[in-house]
């Protein structure tokens, strides 16, 4: 080959390379992007999405959210929850997600020694908290739904998907885990979808998938638990993971000076005082992590980090009564104190 061709070949080449660099920019530039919200599960959801299918990807995963709410949903007359509570003593057979969720609620309530209890329907219900009929109620009516709360009392069986309560006045409440389930199954949605960049949030009940289209990593705020819903006392930057948070400002009443929140301690049948005013749970799994906030917010700062430091992959962000931020061993240098009434204590 003459040098004359050798080098008319490298100028096509280079060409070609610079044609195609352009082009990859123009593509990430013009990256469709869509956003949504939407009203399920007795909260906010919002969602953004990256990719050709963005869209139609938000509509198919708000469409599964409310597919599991008219499942699973506690106050839903036609729900399989709501069949399976007005059916005490009967075998109900469920779909295979509502199974799943009571199946893994349950492992949460033996790994919680009963903390963290999905049988907690008739406390949820008594206290009120989130509804008009809020209100205290008095120790013989805690006693009297304490005596029907019990996780042992469930009964699943595989082979049929069927499941059973086997006290009258028994009633599950799946509040404490089926947002995150809903976060996975948007995960799944989105990826069979082949989107690369996305995030969803249920409430507080955050997702990202991938980084955002330009590869950096998604800052996501932690809640200021003495403020409205937005206000931020810290943030970290994530990809791929899900962040969820039980707080006490979530739902809650005062009376008397006193905060009644949605967190039910099942040992004593009132709202958990166990010092935690907030627990965030990062890890990849949505599923796993709303439970371990819920009963991390439940067992305390103590037993609460004691239990993730033992579990792989899950990191926390606890925030105590005194505004401490106790963080796991994995995030040591990752989280930012925004407002400095926040002291940072790593654990
Ligand atoms: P979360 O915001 O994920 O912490 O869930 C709180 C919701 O879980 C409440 O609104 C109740 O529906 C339910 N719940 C309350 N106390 C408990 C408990 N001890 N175990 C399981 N679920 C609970
Ligand atoms: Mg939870």
């Amino acid at each position: 080959m003459k040098l004359s061709q050798k080098k008319s070949i490298i100028t096509a080449i280079i060409f070609i390379l610079i044609l195609s660099v352009i082009q990859g920019c123009q593509d990430k530039e013009e990256l469709p992007e869509a956003t949504a919200t939407t009203f399920a599960m007795d909260t906010i959801i919002q969602m953004k999405a990256y990719g050709v299918k963005a869209q139609e990807v938000i509509d198919a995963s708000f469409g599964r959210i409310r597919d599991i709410e008219n499942r699973m949903s506690a106050h839903i007359k036609s729900s399989q929850i709501e069949i399976i509570n007005s059916n005490p003593g009967q075998e109900i057979k469920v779909d295979k997600d509502t199974f799943l969720v009571i199946k893994k609620a349950l492992e949460y309530a033996k790994l919680t020694e009963g903390k963290f209890d999905p049988s907690i329907g008739p406390l949820v219900q008594l206290w009120g908290i989130g509804t008009e009929k809020a209100r205290v109620p008095d120790d013989k009516e805690i006693k009297d739904a304490l005596s029907v709360v019990n996780y042992r009392w469930i009964e699943l069986n595989e082979e049929n998907t069927t499941v059973k309560i086997t006290k009258k006045g028994m009633r599950l409440d799946l509040g404490a885990i089926v947002k995150g389930y809903a976060a996975d199954e948007v995960r799944r949605i989105v990826l069979e979808n082949k989107i690369k960049s996305a995030y969803v949030n249920l409430g507080g009940n955050v997702m990202v998938i991938g980084s955002k289209p330009d590869g950096s990593l998604w800052n996501i705020g932690i809640q200021d638990p003495r403020l409205e819903r937005g206000s931020v006392m810290a943030s970290i930057r994530l990809e791929d993971k899900t962040i969820v948070t039980s707080g006490n400002y979530e739902r809650y009443f005062i009376e008397d000076g006193i905060l009644y929140h949605h967190i039910i301690d099942p040992i004593t049948g009132k709202p958990a005082r166990s010092g935690v005013i907030s627990a965030s749970i990062i890890t990849q799994n949505s599923f796993d992590a709303d439970a371990l906030s819920t009963s991390v917010f439940i067992l305390g700062p103590e037993k609460g980090m004691e239990l993730v430091e033992k579990l792989p992959h899950i990191e926390a962000i606890i925030i105590t009564d005194d505004l401490k931020v106790i963080i796991s061993s994995g995030l040591i240098g990752k989280v930012k104190i925004l407002d400095p009434d926040f002291k940072l204590r790593s654990e």
